[in-house]
């Protein structure tokens, strides 16, 4: 894995998942981590991170907490809503919902620390998609998927505007992985097991990601100097 000695992480929900295991991760390997999320209790425990509470809704807070960070050299985006459903049964307010806190959110974040990046010609910034975006047709998942595939586009769009100004942006694309709202998924049918069975059967290998191994891709990739603009799936081999 990088070894990012002295560099600076920032990293969006991270009291528990795939955020949580990534900013564990950052801090082993020597980045000085400020791990934030709007639930400020969740972050107890993190290893070696500073913390803030951050809602990246709030356009302020966001400002506010950017700017006390100081120079960003690993941007790591993992705020995210998932909501099941087809287009018929999305309302407006859960697509409204879903593209300010699954996308709009990203973007807040690369407004409150690229132009710093800018100004030292150096920055990594990695967002957290999923397959189930413009990779993967994924069933019940309208509204995930369409607001997904959109970090696709922003994250290319960021990569090609600044790859000449020494900024990289990658997205990251998992396929199932353990977490807290994964849990909750699961139970929210009504029968815990037979949807956990039907999650781990779509992934060839068998099993459903540890959040962890999320969090070694998006180390590697922060230290990946000639990568930037791509959909990097860890998906237990569902695309392959
Ligand atoms: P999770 O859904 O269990 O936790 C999400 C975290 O986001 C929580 O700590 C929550 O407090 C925080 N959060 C919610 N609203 C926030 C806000 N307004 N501001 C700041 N933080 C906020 O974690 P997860 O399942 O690991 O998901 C993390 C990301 O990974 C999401 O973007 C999700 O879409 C994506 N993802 C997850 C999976 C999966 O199977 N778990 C697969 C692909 C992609």
């Amino acid at each position: 894995t990088s070894d990012l000695t002295g560099q600076r992480v920032l990293v969006t929900a991270a009291a528990q998942g795939i955020g949580r295991a990534t900013a564990q991760a950052f801090a082993r390997a020597g980045a000085r981590v400020l791990a934030t999320d709007i639930n400020a209790p969740g972050l107890a425990g993190l290893d070696g991170c500073e913390t803030a509470r951050l809602d990246v809704l709030d356009a302020e807070c966001v400002a506010e907490v950017c700017a006390r960070a100081g120079a960003v050299d690993v941007l790591f985006n993992a705020a995210g809503v998932v909501h099941s459903g087809t287009v018929l049964d999305c309302s407006e307010a859960e697509l409204d919902f879903a593209y300010d806190l699954n996308v709009k959110s990203m973007v807040r974040m690369v407004q409150a620390v690229l132009p710093g990046m800018l100004e030292r010609k150096s920055g990594t910034i990695l967002n957290v998609s999923s397959v189930a975006s413009s990779v993967q047709g994924v069933p019940n998942r309208f509204v995930y998927s369409t607001t997904k595939a959109a970090v696709l586009g922003l994250t290319k769009a960021i990569a090609a505007d600044h790859v000449a100004q020494g900024i990289r942006c990658n997205a990251i694309c998992p396929g199932t992985v353990q977490s807290p709202s994964l849990d909750d998924r699961l139970a929210a049918g009504g029968d815990y097991e037979a949807a956990r069975a039907a999650f781990v059967a779509r992934q060839p290998m068998g099993r459903i990601a540890a959040p962890e191994e999320i969090a070694d891709l998006a180390v590697y990739l922060a230290g990946a100097t000639f990568t930037t603009g791509q959909a990097c799936c860890i998906d237990g081999g569902w695309t392959l």
